[in-house]
């Protein structure tokens, strides 16, 4: 398809979104219509860019808006816990594709997110970012034959670009692709990185977080990788964490601990609509602290746990 055929099509679902209700805010004034025509083009530009990332892979989408729910596509993820009672796990995730793969079928988690996000271990570990990991667990465990491939964000943002004159059209489109470019975890094995991005010879990828070397292996300080052993440990160590956070709400703890993440120096107190009612004083509670460890010192100890 063409970038204009691509264009004509976006802005034909938003004109019969914004017709179907007639009280959509998007609509209602001219300061909307120019969000609006904002979003559009913003819609465009990430499309191009999901395009040229299914285009250039192996992977096809399998499932879009996935959802976690009786008489869904898949059922609730259900996890026992030790004095057996049960949590059912309800949800929906953006995207599932699938690869076929010589010793297998790879299955990637793609979660399209407004702003830049990545995938922190750290967090994981924590709790906080446990959504896709989760999902993938879910998915893989119904099938033996589903090899889990990654777990990716596809920020669909309204890239900035800080560009001398000098940079030629070339340069600024070769800034904005990066920003484009899948954030998260993927598989450590070449032929999977190869899988996901066609286009790949050496260097890193456009399209995920991964960089060849001359050799063509991956670069593990360049990419953003794990092994299948330690998808294996971060599932079952989220499963655990599951069981934890479900132990808790079951035992009516409630205690004012947010977290305070030391690397990014963030707590949701920041931004909390809820200050006022719940009176967290730094200096009589506690925070929750999120260090800032490597990923193999997070990997080690999760597997010892
Ligand atoms: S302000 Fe209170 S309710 Fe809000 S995140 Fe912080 S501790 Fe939680």
């Amino acid at each position: 398809m063409q970038e204009e055929e691509i264009s004509e099509i976006i802005k034909n679902i938003i004109n019969e979104k914004l017709t179907q209700n007639r009280n959509y805010i998007l609509g209602a004034t001219k300061k909307y219509q120019i969000l609006t025509k904002r979003l559009e083009k913003l819609i465009l530009q990430a499309m191009k860019y999901i395009i040229a990332s299914i285009t250039n892979s192996d992977f096809e989408i399998v499932g879009n808006e996935v959802e976690f729910r009786n008489q869904k596509d898949y059922p609730p993820i259900m996890i026992d816990l030790d004095d057996g009672k049960k949590v059912e796990i309800t949800g929906k995730i953006d995207r599932i594709d699938l690869a076929k793969g010589k010793d297998g079928n790879y299955i990637r988690i793609i979660d399209y997110k407004s702003s830049l996000k990545n995938i922190d271990l750290n967090e994981v570990v924590a709790g906080l970012q446990i959504q896709l990991l989760t999902y993938l667990d879910a998915v893989t465990e119904k099938q033996e034959d589903l090899i889990p491939a990654g777990v990716l964000y596809f920020n669909v943002i309204d890239p900035i670009i800080k560009a001398d004159k000098n940079k030629t059209d070339e340069e600024i489109e070769g800034e904005i692709k990066k920003q484009f470019k899948m954030q998260g975890l993927i598989l450590a094995d070449v032929n999977v990185v190869r899988m996901m991005d066609k286009t790949l010879e050496k260097g890193a990828s456009d399209l995920i977080p991964a960089y060849l070397d001359q050799n063509q292996n991956i670069s593990e300080a360049r990419s953003s990788m794990v092994t299948k052993e330690e998808f294996k440990t971060l599932q079952s160590h989220i499963n655990k964490v599951i069981k934890e956070i479900a132990k808790e709400i079951y035992s009516g703890e409630i205690e004012i601990k947010p977290y305070y993440n030391q690397k990014k120096k963030k707590t949701p107190c920041d931004y909390c609509e809820y200050k006022s009612i719940c009176n967290f004083d730094p200096n009589c509670n506690s925070y929750y602290y999120i260090p800032n460890k490597e990923k193999q010192q997070i990997l080690e100890e999760i597997k010892n746990r």
